[in-house]
Order: C-alpha cells, then sequence, then structure tokens
C-alpha cells in the first residue's frame, strides 16, 4: 500500500530564474502532474511549459547512477570510496606539488543556494584559493557590476508585483515571453488589462516586441548608445528628478558631461533607431508613474555589457525611478538560481553577501568561523582559469553541474584546455559533453531528489523538498561536497541543508534572518534579510547601500563591437527558446518538448533568404573565425538583413552555437561577448 501512495511536494522549478513554486504529484518514482496553487508567491497557479511538461529527465535511463573513474579511454563503474578516496589522493598531490591555486572551481547555477555556500567553502578553506566561479560569468555580471557602481545591490529592485505595477515596462535585449515567461504573462496582462505601457528594445522582433507599444531595433551592440541618447534628451528637456536626484545622488555634474556627444543625431547615426522614436521613449518616460527596465544577454554578453548595464542605472537614477514601488532595474536571471549562487559567494572575489575576499575584518570572520586560514587574494574567474590551464599553471578542477564544454564560448578553445587538465572530476546528472574530458564523473540528484533553497531573480529566497528518493547511487551536490571535503580531513558534520544555510546566515550580514523555519512551506523571504527575520521587497527606500546613503551616477562609454574580416558578412545572434533548458540537457530528455522542437535552426530574414537562394528547410553551413556548424533553416522576419538568429540548445555535435562564438570579453567582467560573432554562410 505504501509503495503506491500518492506524494505531493512542494518544489521550485529548476528551468529559469522566475522562481515558480509548485508542488509535483509523484506514486513510487511517476511523476504524475504538476499543480501550481494560489499559494505560489510568483505564480500563483501559472507555470510555462518547461515547468509543467518538462521533467522526464528524472528518470531517463542516462542519468549517472555510479561514480566513473577513467581508464584510457574508457570509464568503469566505482564505489563512492573509491572515487572519493582517488580524489582526495589527487587533490592532495597536486596541491603539495603547485599549490592551492593550481586549481579551480567551477560551481552551479543549477544547485541550491547551500550547495553553492558549500563549493565556495571548499574551494576556499578545504583546498585554499579564490579560484571559484559560477556560471553568472556567462550572463549577468556584467548587469550586477552595473547596479553594484550605481545603487549599491546587484540584484532586482523590487519584486514581480512592482514589475507588473509599473507605468512603463522597456525590455532591451530580453525575450522574456520565451526566458521568462511567467514574467511575461504578467506584463502581457499588464500591458491589456492594466493600461501599462511597453517598450522593446531588440534586434529581433520577438514576442513582446509584436506586442509593444514601441518596437526600437537598434543596429547590434548600440544598445548604450541609444540609452546615453535618451537620457541626455531627458535631461536637456528639464524632464529630470532634480529632488531625487538633490537628495539621494552623487555626480550629477560629471554624468552631465560625460554625456555631451549622445546627441539624438549621433544616437540616429550609430544605432540606426530614427530620431522621433527615441525622442517617443524619453517622452513615454517622462510621462508615465513608474518605469521598469529589464534586460538580460542582449545587453551583458557584449564587450561593453558593464557599461551598457550602467547606463541603464543612470537612466533610472535620472528620472527618479529607483526606492519607489513599480518602477526600478530588473536584471532577468536566466537559470533559475543565478542569482543565490552569487549571493552565497560562488564567485572569485567575494564572500557569500557580497563581502569582499581582499577585506581583512572579513576574512578574519570566516577564518574564525572556519577555523583556517584563507587566502587573501581575489582569484581567477572562468575565462582566466580556463587560460591558466592553457598556460599550464591550472592543473586540476572541479566542476559541479555545468556543461562548459557546450556553454562556454569558442568551445573548441574551451575542450583544447578541458584536455589539457591534468585532473578533472565532473559532478553532474548526465553524462555530459564535459564528463567526456573527466577523470573522475561524480553521480548528483537533480532538485526534486533533495532539499535546499533556490533564489530567484527577485531575491526572493525559497526551499525545495525532497519529492524522490535520489536515483542508483547519485547523491545531493552537498552531501558530495560535505563527504570529499572529510576526505581531506575536514571534519564538516552537515546532516541537513537547514544546518548549512544557518551557518551562511551566521556568518553573512545580507542574510542574517534567513532560517529554514521562516521559509516553511510556501514562505519567502527577500533580501537583505534582518536578524528578526524582517525582509527587504522593495530596494532603496531610505538609503543606497553606499558610506553617505547616496547611490552615484557613473559617466560611461560606449564600446563598439569586435569586428571581424568582412568574408564573415552575416551578425549572429543567439539565445533561448521556450522549450529549452539553456543547451537543452535537461529538456532534450524530456519527451513531449523534444517532440515539439527536435533540434537548434537558424533564422534568417526573408531578405537575406531571397539573396542567397535560400528556402526553408534548407540545410547550411555557418562559419566563424572559430569554428562551423550545420543547421536548418527557417525563413522569419523576426530577424532582419544580415541578421541570423541560432537557439542555443542542440541535441548534436554539429550543431552547437558556441562552436561559433568569440573569445573576446566584457571588458570589467570578462562575460564572453557571445552576442558579437559574424558568420559567413554556405548553401549546402
Ligand atoms: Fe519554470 Fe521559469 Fe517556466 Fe516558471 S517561468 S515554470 S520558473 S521555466
Amino acid at each position: 500500500l505504501r509503495a503506491t501512495r500518492i506524494k505531493r511536494t512542494k518544489t521550485v522549478c529548476t528551468f529559469c530564474g522566475v522562481g515558480c513554486t509548485f508542488e509535483v504529484w509523484t506514486k513510487g518514482r511517476k511523476i504524475l502532474k504538476i499543480q501550481p496553487t494560489p499559494d505560489a508567491p510568483v505564480n500563483g497557479i501559472s507555470t510555462c511549459v518547461k515547468g509543467k511538461f518538462g521533467w522526464d529527465f528524472i528518470n531517463s535511463e542516462e542519468r549517472l547512477t555510479k561514480p566513473l573513474i577513467r581508464k584510457g579511454d574508457e570509464f568503469y563503474e566505482a564505489t563512492w570510496e573509491e572515487a572519493l578516496e582517488l580524489i582526495a589522493n589527487k587533490f592532495q598531490e597536486i596541491r603539495e606539488r603547485d599549490g592551492a591555486d593550481a586549481f579551480g572551481f567551477i560551481s552551479s547555477s543549477k544547485c541550491t543556494n547551500e550547495e553553492n555556500y558549500l563549493m565556495q567553502k571548499f574551494a576556499r578553506a578545504v583546498i585554499g584559493t579564490n579560484n571559484v566561479d559560477n556560471c553568472s560569468r556567462y550572463c549577468q555580471s556584467p548587469a550586477t557590476t552595473g547596479l553594484f557602481r550605481t545603487v549599491g545591490y546587484g540584484g532586482d529592485a523590487g519584486t514581480i508585483y512592482d514589475m507588473a505595477g509599473a507605468g512603463l515596462a522597456i525590455i532591451v535585449g530580453a525575450n522574456p515571453a520565451e526566458a521568462h515567461p511567467v514574467i511575461a504573462t504578467r506584463l502581457k496582462r499588464a500591458h491589456k488589462l492594466n493600461g501599462q505601457k511597453l517598450i522593446v528594445a531588440d534586434l529581433r522582433k520577438n514576442e513582446m516586441a509584436e506586442r509593444s507599444d514601441l518596437f526600437l531595433r537598434p543596429a547590434p551592440g548600440t544598445d548604450h548608445v541609444w540609452l546615453s541618447a535618451v537620457t541626455k534628451y531627458i535631461i536637456d528637456q528639464g524632464w529630470h528628478d532634480r529632488e531625487f536626484l538633490t537628495k539621494r545622488v552623487n555626480g550629477f555634474d560629471e554624468y552631465v558631461k560625460s554625456l555631451e556627444k549622445y546627441t539624438l543625431e549621433y544616437a540616429e547615426e550609430v544605432t540606426r533607431i530614427p530620431k522621433e522614436q527615441l525622442i517617443q521613449t524619453a517622452n513615454m518616460i517622462y510621462e508615465a508613474d513608474g518605469t521598469a527596465i529589464f534586460w538580460a544577454m542582449g545587453v551583458t554578453q557584449h564587450c561593453g555589457g558593464s557599461e551598457t548595464s550602467t547606463a541603464i542605472s543612470n537612466l533610472l537614477l535620472v528620472t527618479g525611478n529607483f526606492g519607489r514601488p513599480n518602477a526600478g532595474a530588473f536584471p532577468l536571471r536566466g537559470h533559475n538560481n543565478v542569482q543565490g549562487a552569487c549571493d552565497f559567494g560562488a564567485l572569485p572575489n567575494f564572500f557569500p553577501g557580497y563581502e569582499l575576499v581582499t577585506d581583512d575584518a572579513v576574512r578574519e570572520r570566516y577564518e574564525k568561523a572556519w577555523n583556517v586560514k584563507l587566502p587573501r587574494e581575489k582569484g581567477l574567474d572562468n575565462p582566466g582559469m580556463v587560460e591558466a590551464i592553457h598556460k599550464g599553471k591550472l592543473k586540476a578542477m572541479y566542476l559541479m553541474g555545468e556543461d562548459m564544454a557546450w556553454v562556454d564560448s569558442n568551445a573548441n578553445h574551451i575542450h583544447a584546455a578541458l584536455e589539457k587538465l591534468e585532473f578533472f572530476v565532473v559532478q553532474d546528472v548526465f553524462f555530459t559533453k564535459t564528463a567526456q574530458f573527466a577523470d573522475v564523473i561524480l553521480p548528483a540528484s537533480p532538485s526534486l531528489e533533495k532539499e535546499g533553497t533556490f533564489t530567484n531573480t527577485e531575491r526572493r529566497i525559497q526551499r525545495l523538498y525532497q519529492a524522490l528518493e535520489p536515483l542508483g547511487e547519485s547523491l545531493p551536490d552537498w552531501k558530495i561536497i560535505t563527504a570529499l571535503a572529510n576526505h581531506l580531513g575536514a571534519h564538516w558534520c552537515y546532516e541537513h541543508p537547514g544546518e548549512i544555510m544557518a551557518e551562511a546566515a551566521s556568518l553573512t550580514p545580507l542574510f542574517a534572518g534567513v532560517t529554514y523555519e521562516r521559509l516553511e512551506g510556501w514562505n519567502s523571504l527577500l533580501w537583505p534579510v534582518n536578524a528578526d527575520g524582517t525582509d527587504t521587497p522593495l530596494l532603496y527606500t531610505e538609503r543606497f547601500p553606499f558610506p553617505d546613503g547616496k547611490a552615484q551616477l557613473m559617466p560611461t562609454d560606449w564600446v563598439p563591437p569586435v569586428k571581424t574580416g568582412d568574408e564573415y558578412d552575416l551578425v549572429l545572434n543567439n539565445g533561448r527558446l521556450l522549450e529549452h533548458f539553456h543547451e537543452g540537457n535537461m529538456t532534450n530528455k524530456s519527451r513531449g518538448l523534444l517532440y515539439k522542437v527536435p533540434d537548434t535552426f537558424v533564422e534568417v530574414s526573408p531578405e537575406l533568404a531571397k539573396e542567397r537562394g535560400i528556402k526553408d528547410g534548407s540545410l547550411v553551413r555557418l562559419e566563424s573565425e572559430y569554428g562551423a556548424v550545420k543547421l536548418r533553416v527557417i525563413v522569419t522576419d523576426r530577424v532582419r538583413g544580415n541578421e541570423v538568429y541560432v537557439p542555443m540548445n542542440s541535441t548534436n555535435e554539429d550543431s552547437a552555437v558556441n562552436l561559433l562564438t568569440n573569445s573576446f570579453y566584457d571588458l570589467v567582467t570578462h562575460t564572453p561577448a557571445y552576442k558579437e560573432t559574424r558568420v559567413k554562410m554556405q548553401v549546402l
């Protein structure tokens, strides 16, 4: 009877940063249904197609169920004891010979806050290096930097209710209808029923662009210019919020001087957006009761990603759109826990809660709590680690829950680096492309098989509960890291993720009042959380987190996109699809989703198709300076002229978009400039 019992378990969706919660109904290992409820604080009774139908991968026959150890070109199944002992011995040998900085650690935006906390603790306290990073490096670091510089916190200014309540929503370089569907639903409803105005700025005419009141279509890589020109025009018209600027913001005069060159005429010439549309944008901001700006990879994955993100924050400061409801900056986080992976310290320069590793007082607090000496210098970020491998300085890597061989830019360059590693440990749910380079592969459990917390794009921390037992001998990542730390001489005795959160909260002012009791059931907390448990749905109402409590306008300059040889005559844009999670490593194993979108493709404009004699379904070869792929064509006016679009999911090694992308980076954060790749096309 017990075996046939139907169980209902609250979980948090693992497919994007919206943070939908729902009940999963299970019977044995069978998932019967996903049921959202009105109690869910973000999504209520909504989910998207991934949240509803994306869970077949849990019972996939391709799941890793035992540790694997490399022998020549093959892997053999090993016991946990054998695998952990091998890793511990090899780690000790490399650390004694080459030092702690010969290690790199990649943590995961798919793993829980507690697991990210443990991964950075393992790197810092057990091995002794700050070389730890997570996949926010590929996407959101420039947005966080833009906000850190100007308003002090890197997270969204308010909640999903502020997003929907804004008088004007501006979406720049993001495709929420596919990448953040439940947020898009809120915005669609606000637009249709509540009179919210909508501006979309994008290369591609996506669904939100179709629905918008104003669609700006800039030349590739020029968002910074039109944003700065609109800000200058607003100031020139005297439409800036003088009272807010005087009371709450530093640096106005210097900032105004920095805008001198950003006239409407200059912006029209560079961006090809008609001057009238820029004036209309400024008018709509001036007239709106609260402006919320949303942005994602179309802004951040450029050499000037941090500069453009800063320009967005500057525009919001000039117009008084921080510290009030229904307004502010809303970078849209991609992975389900990209916010939490950063919040809990899986970064080379920050302890949990964004306290610098170079700050003596902070470091001493952690040294005392962990009873170790900690490294004083900032570590290597993800691209820095790859280059250090190529130079022979970084010898060993421990990677948790990221398929960097497919998701890092310029995949061939990454593969060459991974081949050079002396010792490589991969911890994942599947035998990924990255796992093919590993020496030891550790089988991990996905979200439905463990407890923990995720933090969504609003800074909302929510609990997930264990719906299923781990498959085979797979284990939750926090248990694996704990076991490995203890094999290396640590004395960690965590029995439950709640104890890990309690430790993190005791050390991190940002999470001082976070407890599992306060997060019970459908409850959630938005950081900063005070010791008494009061949280902060809306940031900056009283002060900005700078010494004098004031925000800082920061002059920036446009960084033009990188140039390539003339033979690469097409601009390659890339991004997500509604039906797939990033490169597809989970959703490709969900039958319904794969049936709906079986592989990736390239979108080609009608003009380009006519010029090259291409039809829907034609097979083409795209080639960049870095690699080549073969794809089927969809002819669509979603793209225009010489711009092509390739979704990032793929099911075979011939079609992965990152075989094409480059090795240029945001100048501040080293986020790859995925969106600055040029290709040429050959019809096959
Ligand atoms: Fe999951 Fe995002 Fe869809 Fe919500 S919107 S169900 S979090 S993929």
